[in-house]
């Protein structure tokens, strides 16, 4: 019998990602307060958030209260 797969929203993009079991795509973001991306987030945005995400980025750290984290050399908000 196959197992079934947890599958949940990515916080950033909203596309369905697996999550167990086997296989892990869900990235944590700590600096977000925790939320999860997919793994194709993960991976296009390694050098900062396209700026086409912050808005969504933003409101995750304004509705938990926490502080906007340093900008990278490049101006974009850091992965992580
Ligand atoms: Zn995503």
């Amino acid at each position: 019998m196959e197992k079934e797969k947890l599958m949940f929203s990515c916080d950033v993009c909203g596309k369905q990602y697996q999550h167990g079991p086997g296989r892990y795509e869900g990235h944590k973001l700590e600096l977000y307060g925790g939320i999860f991306c997919c793994d194709s987030c993960w991976r296009s945005n390694w050098d900062g958030w396209s700026t086409h995400y912050e808005e969504i980025l933003l409101n995750h750290i304004k509705n938990k209260g926490l502080p906007i984290p340093k900008r990278n050399i490049k101006g974009l908000l850091p992965r992580n």
